[in-house]
């Protein structure tokens, strides 16, 4: 049966899958939800006997039923491959008291990889299937994570090019190596003189720019997004939570049908709901637990009810998960009010207008999936020490977030269900905050000194994406001004 995708602020016709994922947002500015959500077609018993790839094909072919078997699977053995340093993909560590799902195996050690890695086959793809003749542009702008994992996906892809836009001073100098050294003839990356937002603006305004479009058509251009909200970023991520439930299944930690819950370091609450979604079609899942550090809007909508972004933005050693205005949120918003798009735009528009909107008591006792609490930095730190201590595990900053959350959840609960946290990052893309936690003696230390102690430190041999920018050329070097950016994208694209 084929599955169709509405937007969650209008009354639209629904698209199909592959229309979803080329245009990324819906024209009205709201975020393509499926019309329902599937539920599995083979059972626990058959997945637990499957490898990454054959759950993905599984999961994948459910969302994206205007793809065929060969596409989808073309598509799948593509993104999981080599890659990945392991061919478990998301492998599941137990340590202390908690399942770690290790989500950063892939290329740049972050889970954005996980979706990253996939979307620009499954573009591509549907790029073919619409009749698209164009070449895909994909446009960025990045506090950090999210460029390299999207230059590192689009790199060398035929038929797509791939532009990043981040503040030249204001990346951590890893973050900045690992994208000016990235390789690819499609791969573009620009520094410009102005902080996150200036990019995000900057990037905004191209995509809006008509005129531009039209030049770009006739060249055999368009842009599309790489973005977080994007349909095709949202379904890969279901994947490993089915993954995981099986392998634990397989492994007898768990019986088949028992409950586990989820704990999720959250920002812009895409990983989170794809564990919901991974929940509604069938896996048993108890609660979704939704990790926040200082910036904890979302610990405080599901305390209070109320979505309020006015407030001081907080950065931390978490950073990826420094944010105010949570955009999947929208996803179940639109859910809980009945599918109801008007509703919904509702909220939508008091958010933009007022920075803040109130969901009714209704509303409310709809979320009861979920439970949401906050890590301060010092227990962050704290926290990373002591399942050290104990369990001799090296935890980043923001599965450490995590981990505190889950503390905090069972002394409140009393709940011993299994529990899997999703662990986001490896340690070695934050040593210096992950060190410092373990000793102050590190404080002082060189970016790599840093990285040989967590070595020794963690028995972890130190992943390729580090190995790479030890010794990596420099191969982009722009630098441009906010009001340059327009230019800098023609300039690139020879038109
Ligand atoms: C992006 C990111 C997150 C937040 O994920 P969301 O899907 O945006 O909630 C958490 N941790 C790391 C390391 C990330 O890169």
């Amino acid at each position: 049966m084929e599955l169709l995708y509405k937007s969650t602020r209008s009354n639209s016709e629904p698209v199909t899958a592959s229309k979803a994922i080329l245009k990324g947002l819906a024209e009205d500015g709201g975020l393509f939800v499926p019309t329902n959500l599937p539920k599995l077609d083979v059972t626990v018993e058959e997945l637990s006997k499957m490898d990454y790839k054959q759950t993905a094909y599984e999961v994948m072919k459910l969302f994206l039923t205007d793809f065929t078997e060969d596409e989808l699977k073309a598509c799948i053995n593509n993104a999981y491959d080599s890659k990945f340093d392991t061919t478990e993909i998301a492998p599941i560590v137990k340590a202390d008291d908690a399942y770690y799902l290790e989500l950063f195996h892939g290329a740049t050690i972050a889970f954005k990889d996980m979706a990253l890695s996939i979307l620009p086959h499954l573009m591509t793809t549907a790029a073919k299937k619409n009749n698209v003749k164009n070449e895909i542009v994909i446009l960025t702008a990045t506090s950090g994570d999210t460029g390299k994992a999207a230059l590192a996906g689009f790199a060398e892809v035929k038929g797509t090019r791939i532009i990043v836009f981040y503040p030249k001073n204001g990346v951590s100098p890893v973050q900045e190596k690992q994208m000016v050294t990235q390789k690819g003839d499609n791969t573009f990356v620009v520094g410009i003189k102005g902080n996150f937002d200036d990019a995000q603006s900057g990037v905004k305004a191209i995509f809006g720019d008509k005129e531009l479009a039209e030049v770009m058509d006739n060249a055999g251009f368009q842009f599309s997004s790489a973005n977080s909200i994007n349909i095709g970023r949202l379904v890969p991520q279901v994947v490993y939570y089915v993954y995981a439930y099986a392998k634990m299944v397989a492994n007898n930690e768990i019986k088949n049908g028992e409950e586990i819950n989820v704990v999720v370091p959250t920002g812009n609450f895409g990983n989170i709901l794809a564990a919901f979604y991974a929940k509604n079609m069938g896996i048993p899942i108890g609660k979704l637990i939704c990790a926040s550090n200082d910036n904890k809007v979302l610990y405080d909508f599901f305390d209070t009810g109320c979505y309020d972004k006015n407030r001081d933005f907080i950065l931390t050693t978490s950073p990826s998960m420094d944010i105010l205005i949570s955009s999947n949120l929208e996803r179940l918003i639109y859910r809980i009010a009945g599918n109801d798009a008007d509703k919904n735009a509702e909220f939508m528009a008091a958010l933009s207008k007022d920075g803040k909107y109130s969901i009714t008591d209704d509303m409310k006792a709809q979320l009861a999936d979920f439970y949401g609490n906050y890590a301060t930095e010092k227990e962050t730190a704290d926290v990373i020490k002591e399942v050290y201590d104990k369990a001799n595990y090296v935890l980043d900053t923001h599965t450490a977030v995590a981990a505190e959350v889950y503390k905090k959840y069972k002394a409140a609960t009393n709940d011993t269900k299994k529990t899997v946290i999703a662990s986001t990052a490896s340690p070695y893309k934050f040593a210096r905050s992950v060190m410092s936690a373990i000793d102050a003696k590190y404080e002082g230390m060189e970016d790599f000194d840093l990285i040989d102690e967590l070595t020794k430190l963690s028995g972890v041999a130190e992943p390729n994406a580090i190995k790479e920018i030890r010794s990596a050329k420099v191969v982009h070097d722009t630098v441009c001004e906010v009001n340059e950016m327009k230019d800098v994208v023609k300039k690139f694209l020879g038109i």
